[in-house]
């Protein structure tokens, strides 16, 4: 599994401009321009790791400058977000695509679809439980019967 670089295509490796990927984000598949496979678009977990770096350096950058410096001005802003604007450029590198699992996940759905419309053969299945339970009466009622010869 990639979690950091640029993102290319699983099915033939072709990689994906940088521009377009920053499009990906936003959308939910990728369609590869070379062969035509689609994927899905996952974000790295490091992506939250830049995230809370970038609030971090901000923040600290700030405090520095409120502080330390005590130069606040409209200037100084454009400091903090530097580091927002790197993991703007950062998170370009979080896109990962992967194949996606669609045959897998489509079988159980339609045993649960079955499932669903096979409601009333609940009912049919839950019929033979209650001659079961009915055959464990007789059988007590057989052996009260015979305790009592
Ligand atoms: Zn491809």
């Amino acid at each position: 599994m990639q979690y950091f670089g640029i993102p290319t295509c699983p099915y033939c490796k072709k990689r994906v401009n940088l521009i377009r990927t920053w499009s990906l984000k936003r959308e939910g598949e990728y369609k590869c321009p070379r062969c035509g496979g689609i994927s899905n678009i996952y974000l790295s977990p490091l992506v939250y790791v830049f995230a809370a770096l970038a609030i971090c350096t901000g923040v600290c950058i700030y405090f520095f400058h409120k502080f330390v410096l005590d130069d606040i001005e409209l200037f100084t802003c454009l400091y903090v977000l530097v580091p927002f604007a790197a993991f703007y450029i950062l998170s370009l590198f979080t896109v990962y695509l992967k194949r996606p699992v669609i045959k897998r996940v489509q079988r159980p759905e339609q045993k649960t679809q079955r499932e669903q419309f096979g409601a009333p053969g609940e009912m049919l299945t839950a019929q033979p439980k209650k001659p079961v339970q009915n055959e464990i009466d007789l059988n007590r009622l057989v052996n009260r019967i015979e305790e009592k010869k």
